[in-house]
């Protein structure tokens, strides 16, 4: 799906999934580091490829770049 949204010039901005407690997947579990590191390294790799880049993104999420290391990856 990031191959053809960043075909499109979308910055997909992928973030671990957080559980909140009251919501149907508060049980489910974080995806630790590696699982992390194993999804935004090619991902990285795509978007420095497509050269969309986090610093030129004017607004919203990919500009903040709080909640993902996404950026480190480019
Ligand atoms: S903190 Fe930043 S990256 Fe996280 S949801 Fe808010 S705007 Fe998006």
């Amino acid at each position: 799906m990031c191959e053809k949204i960043v075909a499109l010039g979308v910055y997909p901005f992928v973030v671990p999934f957080v559980p909140i407690g009251g919501t149907p997947l508060e049980n489910h579990a974080a995806p630790d580091a590696l699982f992390m590191r194993g999804l935004l390294e090619p991902l990285g790799r795509m978007l420095a490829r497509a050269g969309l880049r986090s610093s030129d993104i004017k607004a919203g999420c990919g500009k903040c770049g709080a909640c993902s290391t996404l950026s480190a990856y480019e």
